[in-house]
C-alpha cells in the first residue's frame, strides 16, 4: 500500500515509522531484524531504508603506489527492503538517490523494486562525496531529486528511457521527497528552496519527510511556509534523539542544523553517558508528543541502531 494511503486510512491519528540504515558489508539481516524486531509492536505501516553510495578510498599497493578504489560500505537498500516486508508484513520504502546512478541504472532498479511489489520510495539528491566540495552529478545521471521524480513519475505513467517501448508497465509508485525545516544548508535562502520542493511536488511527488529537527517551532513554521507557497502535500517530521556529547558539534556540522540552548546546556550538565541519554530520551518524548497533539501524519525515527532509546521513546508517547 502507498504510504499516503496510510496517511489518508488513519484519519487524523498520528502513525509511526522508522528508518534504518543498511548494515557494514559483511553484516547479515539479522542486524536489522535486531533492531525492528522490538519496534514492531508500535505497529509502524512502513519502514524506510536509506540508500548509501560508493566512497573512495587510497589502497596501498606492494610497489608503493597508492590506488584509488571504489567501495560501498553499506549495499543491499532493495534487499533489506524486500526481506522487511516478507518478514513482517508491512511496506518498506527504500530511499534511492541521484549520486552513482545513470538515469538507466535508476531504471533498472525502479523495475526491480517494480518487481518486488515495493511501490514506495523516497527521491533524493544525495549529497557530495566525502572528497569533493560540491555534489557532481553522475555522467548521464541526474543533477538534483527533481529529475528523479520526474523519471519515477514518467515509469507511473508506463514511459521508458527507450522511447521505443510501447505500451510499457505503468508502475504505480508513491514518491517523498526530502523537506528541511532549517533549509537545505546549499540553498541561499528558504523561499528558494521551497520553489525548488514545489517543483518536486509538481513533477509528481506525494508527501514530504523532513531532515531532524529538535525545535518544533521549526518544524510548525516550515509547515506553514509550505502552505504558503502552495504546497500542500502531508508533511512527516523526522526525529532523532540526541543521546551522546560529540552529537552536540557533529549534529550541526553535519546536518546544519540548530540545537535549542535548553536541550544544549540540560546535555552538557548530565554527569554521565546514560544521564545524556536520559536527556535526550526525555527531549524527544516531548517533541513527539507535542507534534502528535497537532495532528501530524507520523512520526518518524531515526533510529540509527538505537533501538532501545526509540523504544523508551514510542512507548512513553504510542
Ligand atoms: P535536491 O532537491 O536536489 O536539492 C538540493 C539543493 O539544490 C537544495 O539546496 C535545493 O534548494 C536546490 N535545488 C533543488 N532543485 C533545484 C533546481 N532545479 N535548480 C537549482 N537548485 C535546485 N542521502 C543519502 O545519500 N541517502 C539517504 O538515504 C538519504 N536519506 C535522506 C532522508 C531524509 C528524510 C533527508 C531529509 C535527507 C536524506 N539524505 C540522504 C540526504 C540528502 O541526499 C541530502 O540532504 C542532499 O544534499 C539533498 O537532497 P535533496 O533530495 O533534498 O536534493
Amino acid at each position: 500500500m502507498k504510504v499516503t494511503d496510510y496517511f489518508e486510512q488513519a484519519k487524523g491519528q498520528t502513525l509511526i515509522s522508522f528508518e534504518v540504515l543498511p548494515p557494514l558489508k559483511g553484516g547479515s539481516m539479522k542486524a536489522i531484524f535486531d533492531i525492528l524486531d522490538p519496534l514492531m509492536e508500535f505497529k509502524p505501516p512502513f519502514i524506510d531504508v536509506t540508500y548509501h553510495r560508493e566512497e573512495y578510498i587510497y589502497k596501498r599497493r606492494d610497489s608503493g603506489y597508492y590506488e584509488k578504489t571504489s567501495i560501498r560500505k553499506r549495499p543491499g537498500t532493495v534487499g533489506i527492503c524486500a526481506s522487511i516486508m516478507h518478514r513482517y508484513g508491512v511496506d518498506a520504502v527504500p530511499h534511492l538517490i541521484c549520486g552513482g546512478f545513470t538515469k538507466e541504472d535508476t531504471e533498472n532498479v525502479l523495475i526491480d523494486l517494480n518487481f518486488l511489489n515495493i511501490n514506495n520510495v523516497l527521491a533524493l539528491r544525495g549529497d557530495a562525496m566525502k572528497f569533493e566540495g560540491k555534489f557532481i552529478p553522475t555522467e548521464g545521471g541526474h543533477n538534483y531529486a527533481i529529475e528523479l521524480v520526474d523519471q519515477i513519475n514518467h515509469m507511473n505513467q508506463g514511459q521508458y528511457l527507450d522511447t521505443n517501448i510501447e505500451n510499457g508497465e505503468k508502475t504505480d509508485f508513491c514518491i517523498g521527497i526530502a523537506g528541511y525545516p532549517e533549509k537545505h544548508f546549499e540553498s541561499p535562502n528558504l523561499d528558494l528552496d521551497l520553489h525548488y520542493a514545489k517543483q518536486k511536488i509538481e513533477a509528481g511527488a506525494d508527501y514530504i519527510v523532513t531532515q531532524m529537527f529538535f525545535d518544533n517551532q521549526k518544524y510548525f513554521d516550515y509547515v506553514k511556509s509550505c502552505r504558503d507557497a502552495g504546497i500542500s502535500v502531508p508533511i512527516v517530521p523526522g526525529l532523532k534523539p540526541i543521546t551522546k556529547k560529540y552529537q552536540l558539534s557533529a549534529l550541526p556540522r553535519i546536518f546544519h542544523l540548530d540545537l535549542p540552548s535548553d536541550l544544549a546546556l540540560e546535555l552538557g550538565k548530565a554527569k554521565n553517558a546514560e544521564a545524556r541519554r536520559q536527556v535526550g530520551i526525555e527531549w524527544s518524548i516531548q517533541q513527539s508528543k507535542e507534534l502528535k497533539a497537532a495532528g501530524v501524519p507520523c512520526l518518524h525515527y531515526y533510529t540509527m541502531g538505537d533501538t532501545e532509546t526509540i523504544k523508551s521513546i514510542a512507548e512513553a508517547v504510542y
